[in-house]
């Protein structure tokens, strides 16, 4: 049984499946009109986590992410321009070049960081049919209503709107939060469909009941999400930043919509935040997979940098923890490498099955990964397992963790090979200083660490080849 944190109820719950063995889980993605920041992997590490997870518990999971490739307007509140359009002006391409641009840069770093790719992707704009018809279901339930070309989703026909966030509604518009807009008949009202009344420039644009125009955001999620999943679904995830807005909006739709409560658990990771706060797109200068990279950090040592967090915990993020985290993974790298050169036999210790089970038994309650990385680091100590024990362990572990610890031993190159020869023969030779130039090369170019042992010299890669990587 898992247990997991709803934010619907604030709480820890035993997590049911609607329909048996089958769980439909849903992912907010990225709006790609810039790279993604290493914030927003920490979301989608967080999910990669919570989809192994229940795979691991042998659920039969259908994992939906959708790519917003339209519609996400400056501000989540539905005022400022299309976040595509400005990316389009900025870059000087047009908006489904951009889109397809950093769509393929979102996968190339998911993938170096070892995110499994969702069982199904959905670009909004493949899907702008579903969501006219949903917005049109809306209209005609009398739940949305037309001004000046746009479609508005009415919130004080869905009297529960402030429950899931808690909101304050008057507090809300007091604060000039949500800017006052004369086409709304509630300020807190949204939009489920702009037309060319908004933005007359806009380049992505649909034929519609309403005139030309594309969809609002948060109607993207709720049609993509319910056309692969249905009108029930299990559990559908994001930032916490979703919960006021995006999240409290794509319920009262999607409610008013099917008549009936429409997700059953719904979960958030917590920020990654840097010393000036949380870590955001629109401040420019942010953080990327591939400015790790060039800094020298390994994307695992990232992952492993989040792993080490409880999901719901804020965390702060700085280079020297980045750095203490890269050590740490290195150790344990390099550890499982030196045990598969030649490990000892399992010795089938009641020890190693309790490992397992603490190691589970942390993932089940909610995800916690940071016990489940001292329960790893507990095998690395314990003098009474076997080298077998240990690699057995890691090796299941592994497939939640994902820090590719034992991958098959990637084969030496021709080069890497002769070089390891030679260094061996200039040790017998007993020419030290060949022997140890021999060594710093292997170590500096290839990354391969030679280690002069009781039963004669071995060879471990430092950290595995980076996946994706372009
Ligand atoms: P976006 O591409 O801006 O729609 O964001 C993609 C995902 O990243 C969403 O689930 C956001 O809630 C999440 N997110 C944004 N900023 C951060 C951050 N600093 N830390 C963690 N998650 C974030
Ligand atoms: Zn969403």
């Amino acid at each position: 049984m898992i247990k997991l944190f709803n934010s619907a109820t604030r709480q820890i719950e035993p997590f049911i499946p609607i329909h048996g063995n089958k769980v439909g889980l849903y992912a907010c993605g990225p709006t790609v009109y810039n790279y993604a920041h290493i914030g927003n992997m920490r979301a989608y590490l967080f999910e990669d986590t919570l989809q192994r997870t229940l795979r691991h518990c042998g659920y039969d999971v259908t994992f939906v992410m959708n790519i917003t490739d339209v519609g996400h307007l400056q501000s989540d509140a539905d005022e400022g321009d299309d976040k595509m359009a400005l990316a389009a002006k900025r870059e000087q391409k047009s908006p489904w070049d951009i889109a397809r641009f950093y769509e393929e840069a979102f996968f190339r770093h998911t993938k170096m960081l070892n995110i499994q790719r969702p069982d199904i992707v959905a670009r909004a704009t493949e899907h702008i049919p579903e969501m006219i018809a949903m917005v049109k279901t809306l209209q005609d339930k009398g739940y949305a209503y037309e001004s000046e070309g746009n479609v508005y989703f009415d919130v004080a026909k869905f009297p529960d709107y402030a429950a899931f966030a808690r909101l304050k509604m008057n507090d809300q518009q007091a604060t000039g939060r949500v800017e006052f807009d004369s086409r709304k008949q509630n300020q807190a009202d949204f939009a489920l469909w702009f037309s060319q009344s908004k933005f007359p420039n806009q380049i992505m644009k649909w034929d519609s009941p309403w005139g030309e125009g594309f969809p609002g955001w948060h109607i993207e999620c709720s049609a993509m999400a319910s056309k692969y999943l249905g009108e029930h679904i299990d559990i559908h995830c994001g930032g916490i930043d979703h919960i006021p807005v995006h999240h409290t909006n794509e319920i009262a739709q999607a409610e008013c919509c099917f008549d009936h409560k429409w997700v059953n658990v719904w979960m958030h990771g917590a920020f990654l935040t840097v010393d000036d706060g949380k870590m955001s797109k629109s401040k420019g200068d942010f953080l990327t997979v591939d400015k790790l990279r060039a800094d020298g950090f390994h994307p695992l040592a990232y992952r492993y940098f989040i792993l080490s967090a409880h999901y719901r915990n804020e965390l702060r993020f700085d280079y020297d923890i980045l750095t203490a985290a890269q050590k740490a993974y290195q150790g344990l790298y390099e550890k499982v490498q030196e045990w598969q050169v030649a490990p000892e036999a399992p010795t089938n210790s009641p020890a190693t099955q309790s490992y397992a089970d603490e190691f589970w038994a942390a993932l089940r309650e909610d995800l916690h990964t940071p016990t489940a990385l001292t329960v790893v680091w507990k095998v690395v100590k314990d003098e009474t397992l076997s080298t077998g024990d240990k690699l057995a362990l890691l090796t299941e572990f592994d497939t939640l963790l994902g820090l590719r610890l034992t991958p098959e031993v990637i084969p030496l190159s021709s080069a890497e090979e002769t070089l390891i020869t030679e260094r061996g023969q200039a040790r017998t030779d007993k020419n030290w200083a060949e022997s140890d130039r021999l060594r710093d090369l292997l170590l500096k170019e290839h990354n391969i660490q030679v280690k002069d042992t009781a039963r004669g010299m071995i060879w471990v890669r430092v950290l595995p080849p980076i996946e994706g990587e372009s």
